[in-house]
């Protein structure tokens, strides 16, 4: 658990965070938005004292972070950020490895946790492990920056725009992977991003910086349905606001009597999938289905388009 309790930072006299408190929970992945220069760095930055505080504290697992010195905290803390920073002498396994070796770690110890990562996001140890990080694509560094910050199993990661350099099939791709991990290893993730769209897809919750101040703080579909204010609406995007909801129920959630023809949809799919489904299909309704198959009833596109405007 991360305690952020009314922090603020002043650069040259200027604030860059004013008064933010937020309390992260243990095995939240939240992401924090906002334009550049709204101090999402700053704040990420306070938290594993790269950029000490002015005023306020930051407790972790009710800590204070300034107990412990800096070095000793951020072997705790895993930190990953967009220049995936790899060292461009060391092979791609001596990268991952070098909080464990900060902390001790026998070689063997070190060896058995590289090629876990590695496998973890699908590179062949055999053929990745003694490779340089020239000698790898955009992505493959990414993951291999992500994997170092792993290394040593931090509780927390802490990650600045860690995609902002990949292009976007990467960027996608990269995505599912983090949150897969996220899900595997119920690490604490705090995410900084630009992007609105990846802050919805990822973040179990939302922090929405404007001008260094704390302007929202909740989840996807909350943020969408009540944004805190015209500054948050217009980051979310009025026109594809529907759409976006979308995304946050599923089909089950309209499921209603009778039979309708064409290629039955299953009950899990989000209602944004199944908009898909009918404009493929050519479709007003659309069969629905259980994880055995059966037909269970229908789903109909007034429906689901009564439910993106948010009109019951
Ligand atoms: P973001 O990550 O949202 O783009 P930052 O946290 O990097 O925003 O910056 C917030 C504000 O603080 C900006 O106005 C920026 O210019 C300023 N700032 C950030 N770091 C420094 C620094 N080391 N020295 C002076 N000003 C800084
Ligand atoms: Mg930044």
């Amino acid at each position: 658990m991360i305690e952020i309790e009314n922090v603020s930072k002043r650069y040259n006299g200027l604030p860059a965070v004013k008064n933010v408190s937020m309390t992260i929970r243990a095995h939240e992945f939240v992401t924090i938005v906002g334009m550049s220069g709204s101090g999402k760095t700053t704040l990420l930055r306070m938290i594993n004292r790269l950029v000490e505080v002015d005023e306020g504290t930051i407790k972790i697992d009710g800590v204070d972070n300034r107990d412990v010195s800096g070095p000793q905290l951020r072997r705790s803390i895993g930190y990953a950020i967009q220049q995936h920073g790899l060292f461009p002498h060391r092979s791609v396994a001596e990268n991952i490895g070098t909080v464990p070796g900060l902390l001790g770690w026998t070689v063997e110890k070190t060896g058995e946790r590289v090629d876990e990562l590695l496998s973890l996001f699908q590179l062949d140890p055999a053929i990745y492990r003694d490779r340089y990080p020239h000698e790898l694509s955009g992505g493959q560094q990414q993951r291999v920056g992500v994997a170092r910050a792993l290394a040593a199993r931090p509780n927390i990661l802490l990650m600045d725009e860690p995609f902002g350099a990949l292009d976007p099939v990467i960027r996608n791709k990269a995505r599912e992977d983090l949150q897969k991990i996220q899900q595997q290893l119920g690490t604490t993730i705090v995410m900084v991003t630009h992007d609105m769209e990846e802050a919805l897809a990822l973040g179990h919750r939302i922090a929405i910086m404007d001008g260094g101040e704390l302007v929202q703080f909740a989840e996807p579909a909350d943020v969408l349905r009540n944004p805190a204010s015209e500054f948050v609406e217009s980051l979310v995007g009025k026109g594809e606001k529907p759409f976006r909801l979308l995304a946050f129920a599923s089909v089950e959630d309209l499921i209603e009597p009778g039979e309708a023809s064409g290629s039955p949809i299953s009950g899990q799919l989000s209602l944004r999938d199944a908009l898909a489904e009918f404009v493929a299909q050519g479709k007003t309704s659309l069969p629905v289905k259980d994880e055995n198959a059966r037909i269970v009833g229908q789903i109909t596109l007034d429906s689901l388009v009564r439910n993106g405007s948010g009109t019951p």
